[in-house]
């Protein structure tokens, strides 16, 4: 499927110069969602996954659907002040701004098969960020999976030595 019908690109939001990749159309789209979701799922059967992470928002909403379909837990990464427990804590810079994101310290077990999800990789920041909190915990990453790469920012470098699996690049 050319699930890059179902993208919509945004000139200059949310600041001038970015080029926002929008993915409400794919998600608007039953089938076309599904499908998306449907080739994670395969990418991650053959890895043996006891746990998806994904970095809040977006990356819930690629991450959920395929937890639930890997019948595995699926752990939230938040940015500083919104999860209620005891958190691990790393500082990141993105494509546009700068963040701290956090993660519960029990959300995962030393030993557990993480596969990470996003809506898009960019600079490769929040991604790395999000390895960091697992790896902290002692997690293993044997995925990541995102819908969207942007080739031209080079985020693929941050993930050397990495397995990682995009559905469209740009
Ligand atoms: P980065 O940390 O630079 O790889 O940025 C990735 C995160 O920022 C993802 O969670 C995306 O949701 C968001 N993001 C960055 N750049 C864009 C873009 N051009 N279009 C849509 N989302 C973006």
């Amino acid at each position: 499927m050319d699930y890059k019908n179902y993208i919509k690109i945004v000139e200059d939001w949310p600041k001038e110069g970015i080029q926002f990749k929008d993915i409400t159309p794919l998600m608007d789209n039953g089938k076309a969602f599904k499908s998306a979701v449907d080739e994670i799922v395969q990418y991650a059967k053959e890895k043996d996954i006891d746990i998806v992470v994904g970095p809040e928002a977006r990356g819930f909403i690629v991450g959920c659907p395929v937890s639930y379909a890997l019948e595995v837990g699926f752990a939230p990464v938040r940015k500083e002040g919104k999860l209620p427990r005891e958190v691990i804590k790393v500082d990141y810079g993105l494509e546009y701004g700068e963040n701290v994101l956090t993660i519960h310290k029990d959300a995962i077990k030393p030993g557990q098969r993480v596969l990470i999800t996003d809506d898009l990789l960019a600079t490769g920041g929040t991604i790395e960020a999000t390895i960091k909190l697992v790896e902290e915990l002692g997690g293993i990453v044997v995925g990541c999976a995102f819908l969207i790469e942007l080739s031209y920012l080079d985020g693929l470098e941050k993930l050397d030595g990495y397995d990682v699996l995009t559905l469209m690049k740009y």
